[in-house]
């Protein structure tokens, strides 16, 4: 057993904390998106209000060799003290003689940031030693660090093993954890998965691991076409992987064993070139004209989907409808987060995850419209295919 965040009693502790405060900086090193520095701050707050001492380990960015500027996690200190209202004391090492002497000077209720971990290729690498040196930091591990979870890195994963009994998620893992399960295990019927993006290569075990799970499958974006196409469709242009036309059969026959209702596009929008001057046109999906391309869902396709999910009482939605970085090939992911957020005020549960569709449901502002925005792109995708991460296996097991 390990604890729950909330049972446990940080005073006089000092408790590693690994967060996912890899945030967008621009040129002059300002953060552009603090989402995820927002996220960690429940957990945060529990420790100091505990009277525990904070140490905030993580990565930002992908140095290639040692330290550098660009990626030095100092540029997070002013804004991380502001959301915190409290002082951050700043360790220019994340092992070592200046970490363990910036962690030495803390008081209870203190908080300190180390540097980035990936300025050692040890972190990646799940270094035992350096997960060792890193462990030497703290009484009690927190991982906080759900965008991470899937990967055994040193600090993520294999530091867990020199905490045996001091070990536990903070909220946000809690979190996460707890509403991907509800979609996967705990759901009320009908369930409902809308999948979209750019490549069916991308989301073949995740459409696999769901066909045990869900009553329907609705299918959006440009893996669509693949599945058009291997049933004698004609895509024109679209965007078509030909090495998994098998594949898509495959899933569409795995579907029809398991009583799934696999939902593929009716109508599309089509467009002659990939941008906003383009000229467009609706057709039929498995009518595309040569020199045209599937670059949204359709009017009749929105209206069908909207249908559907109005009838549903659990919803993931995963991948954008269209090419909604460009306004002419929005209105399909649009319309289906509207009507995400509709479902949810109805009751039905809705999650909402992976890069793209948080991004769509952040530009329409209907974050809190909906019952659960997941921070975990590729953490997220690797659960919903059913593999267990190694930063959540390694809090559970022994
Ligand atoms: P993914 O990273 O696989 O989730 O895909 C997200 C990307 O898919 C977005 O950048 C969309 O612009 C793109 N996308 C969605 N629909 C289409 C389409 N019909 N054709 C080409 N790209 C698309």
């Amino acid at each position: 057993m390990f604890y729950q965040i909330d049972q446990y009693n940080f005073t006089g502790k000092r408790v590693l904390v690994r967060v996912d405060f890899n945030v967008p900086l621009d040129a002059g090193y300002h953060i552009t998106d603090d989402t995820r520095i927002r996220a960690a701050i429940k957990t945060i707050q529990k420790i100091i209000s505990d009277g525990g001492r904070a140490i905030l380990m993580s990565h930002l960015g992908r140095p290639k060799n040692g330290p550098e500027e660009k990626f030095s996690l100092k540029h997070l200190v002013s804004r991380l003290g502001k959301l915190l209202g409290k002082e951050i004391f700043f360790a220019n090492d994340c092992i070592g003689s200046e970490a363990l002497s910036v962690v030495n000077n803390l008081k209870n209720g203190n908080i300190a940031l180390l540097e980035n971990l990936r300025f050692y290729k040890e972190e990646e690498a799940g270094d035992e030693f350096f997960a060792g040196q890193l462990a030497e930091l703290g009484d009690v591990y927190v991982n906080d660090a759900f965008g991470t979870a899937h990967r055994a890195h040193a600090s993520t994963a294999v530091i867990a093993k020199f905490f045996p009994t001091d070990k536990l998620f903070g909220y946000l893992m809690e979190d996460e954890i707890r509403n991907i399960d509800r979609v996967l295990h705990n759901a009320q019927p009908p369930v409902t998965a809308i999948i979209g993006g750019s490549k069916v290569s991308g989301k073949i075990a995740i459409i696999e691991n769901l066909l045990s799970r869900v009553d329907n499958i609705l299918i959006g974006g440009g893996m669509a076409f693949t599945f058009i196409k291997a049933q004698k469709g004609k895509t024109g242009n679209s965007l078509v992987e030909d090495e998994k036309l098998e594949t898509a059969l495959y899933l569409l026959a795995k579907a029809r064993n398991k009583n799934v209702n696999l939902y593929l596009p009716g109508d599309a929008v089509i467009a002659d070139q990939f941008s906003n001057d383009a000229r467009i046109d609706i057709c039929e999906i498995d009518s595309i004209p040569e020199g045209w391309m599937g670059l949204d869902i359709g009017p009749k396709t929105i209206e069908h989907y909207k249908e559907i999910i109005h009838r549903s009482k659990t919803i993931l939605w995963n991948g954008p409808m269209g090419v909604f970085e460009i306004e002419k090939f929005a209105t399909g992911t649009i319309e289906i987060a509207k009507e995400l957020a509709s479902a949810t005020s109805n009751g039905c549960f809705t999650l909402v995850g992976g890069g793209d569709s948080v991004a769509a449901i952040n530009q329409y502002s209907l974050a809190d419209k909906v019952s659960y925005v997941s921070t975990g792109g590729g953490a997220m995708l690797e659960y919903l295919e059913g593999i267990e991460l190694p930063g959540i296996a390694a809090i559970r097991n022994k």
